[in-house]
């Protein structure tokens, strides 16, 4: 299993993003997935879900089949809105 103290960092390891299909369809121009996207992420008693505020539909819904698995979450002194923290 990989170590995740050692992979975590202040910087996305996202690799394929996931968005609202409904989201993306009407997503003005000049606007990225990133800033248009409206979700709310959390855990939930079967996993990990992933849900559009904007049009109040799940996104998906990770399901960890009963296990459990390692979180790595990192508390930055960010302000709102995901600005980067001042260096
Ligand atoms: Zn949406």
């Amino acid at each position: 299993m990989a170590d995740l103290k050692r992979e975590a960092t202040a910087a996305s390891q996202i690799i394929t993003p996931i968005h609202c299909p409904s989201c993306m369809s009407t997503r003005p121009a000049g606007v990225t997935a990133t800033q248009w996207a409206l979700l709310d992420v959390g855990f939930t008693e079967r996993g990990l879900q992933i849900w559009c505020r904007r049009h109040d539909v799940n996104v998906a819904h990770v399901d960890f089949e009963g296990h459990r698995h390692p979180v790595e979450r990192v508390h930055l002194d960010r302000p709102r809105g995901g600005a980067e923290p001042p260096a």
